[in-house]
């Protein structure tokens, strides 16, 4: 009998661990200073262990920004909060403003709206605009945030000198599950660009999308580029990667609840692609499922589909050695990064519960979702 009811996505804190080891080498080594993008790995009750080795979190607005203020400044004091957001509204930029260590703007509008509210509200604050490098090598259009009519970031054409005494730092963010020379070539295009307006400022915060705990990942490479950077114009470099801090770290386990033949054989599971695994639709991409290889590779072949309406909620075709049975149970892998932080109740469906491996092995169930969830954010 297994303990846990499906579905739950299971986070093991050794995997955590050795992420965070690693990027902490990259502090170490390189200088530079790492921070969790919220947007991408959000399970709070983890930030004990990851404030441990990161300096703070990067927020994409008030809830994020107030989720590190709670739940990771308490254990670490000194963490810092980064708080970022497209265009920041009236109602919220006061709470921001208390709330965060840095602010950072999208755009001049925004900045000239904001700034002396913010610093009124919070004098010691470090200001910061987005740039617009103009360069990446995003691999899908949805996640290039330097495309055509891109709204991310401020391009040199539109940057106005004058905000200048204001800013204390740069951004950029122009990465998606990239190498150490995707970041090279934007660092060439960053420079070229705005290097003559880094006298007025303390630090660049070189954004996330490096996959830095990926297999393969160049860590030499980033280690030498963030440290020659730093060299050359005296200034702090700060990275904000989400994917590689929750990247391969566990799993959403889930349940056969119906097999039947339909040209092929197709398996309905209790979860779904859409709900529950968004990006394999976004992205889209084809996870990996423990013990089972591509359509026809093995025995039998399935269409594994999600127990909601959408017709193409379906997270893939996959073979297995042997016939799945009804109760079998699919552990779908590296479903930790942007997938809870992304989830909804379409269809009503149940969400998935959130599941730590402890050192110990032992499975901690940390919450469980039900019909009041569901409920809550209807009326
Ligand atoms: C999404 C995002 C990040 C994190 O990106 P990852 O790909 O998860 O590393 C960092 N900074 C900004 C501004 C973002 O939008």
């Amino acid at each position: 009998m297994y303990e846990l009811q499906t579905p739950y996505y299971i986070c093991d804190e050794v995997l955590l661990k050795k992420n965070l080891e690693l990027l902490k080498k990259v502090q170490d080594e390189s200088g530079a200073k790492i921070i969790l993008a919220l947007k991408g790995f959000a399970m709070w009750s983890t930030f004990e262990l990851v404030s441990k080795y990161l300096q703070g979190c990067t927020a994409s607005g008030y809830h994020e920004a107030k989720l590190a203020y709670e739940e990771f400044l308490k254990y670490n004091k000194a963490a810092e909060v980064h708080t970022y957001s497209p265009a920041f509204k009236e109602s919220e930029i006061e709470k921001i403003a208390k709330i965060s260590n840095h602010i950072v703007f999208n755009s001049p509008n925004q900045l000239k709206k904001f700034i002396w509210k913010v610093k009124e509200i919070n004098p010691e604050i470090h200001v910061s605009l987005r740039i617009n490098p103009e360069v990446s090598a995003s691999p899908v259009d949805i996640y290039n945030p330097c495309g055509i009519y891109s709204r991310l970031g401020t391009t040199l054409k539109n940057f106005d000198e004058d905000m200048l005494k204001h800013l204390d730092g740069l951004n950029f963010h122009a990465l998606c599950e990239q190498d150490a020379e995707a970041l090279e070539s934007v660092l060439v295009a960053f420079e070229e660009n705005f290097s003559k307006y880094f006298q007025h400022l303390k630090y660049i915060n070189f954004g996330g999308g490096h996959h830095i705990t990926k297999k393969g990942y160049n860590v030499e490479k980033l280690i030498v580029l963030i440290k020659r950077f730093k060299e050359k114009y005296n200034l702090d470099v700060y990275l904000e990667p989400g994917e590689a801090v929750g990247w391969e770290v566990g799993d959403l386990v889930t349940s056969v609840l119906d097999i039947f033949e339909n040209g092929m054989q197709v398996a309905i599971l209790d979860t779904s692609a859409e709900a529950h695994m968004p990006d394999t639709l976004a992205m889209p991409y084809r996870p990996e499922i423990q013990n089972a290889a591509a359509a026809g590779e093995k025995k039998f072949t399935y269409r594994l589909g999600g127990n909601t309406c959408l017709a193409g909620d379906i997270i893939g075709d996959y073979s297995f050695e042997n016939p799945l049975q009804v109760g079998d149970r699919l552990v779908i892998q590296d479903q930790i990064h942007y997938t809870f932080v992304k989830n909804t109740t379409f269809n009503g469906i149940a969400l998935p519960s959130l599941v730590i491996k402890r050192a110990n092995a032992e499975e901690e169930l940390i919450k469980k979702f039900d019909y009041q969830h569901y409920k809550e954010r209807l009326s």
